[in-house]
């Protein structure tokens, strides 16, 4: 169980074991390095929502 998340705002690898921060969007969860990625995430999630979605 070593799987490694991405986090979307910098691209940083984190171990979602680990992780402090985290958000839920659309039903997948998100983790993030730092609480300032995740303020990032969460003001325009969309912005980093690359998947699933296109024009
Ligand atoms: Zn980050």
């Amino acid at each position: 169980m070593a799987e490694k998340a991405i986090d979307p705002v910098c691209g940083m690898e984190v171990d979602p074991a680990t992780a402090k921060y985290k958000a839920e969007h659309g039903g997948k969860v998100y983790y993030f390095c730092a609480e300032g990625c995740k303020r990032e995430f969460e003001k325009d999630p969309h912005k980093y929502m690359k998947e699933g979605h296109s024009h």
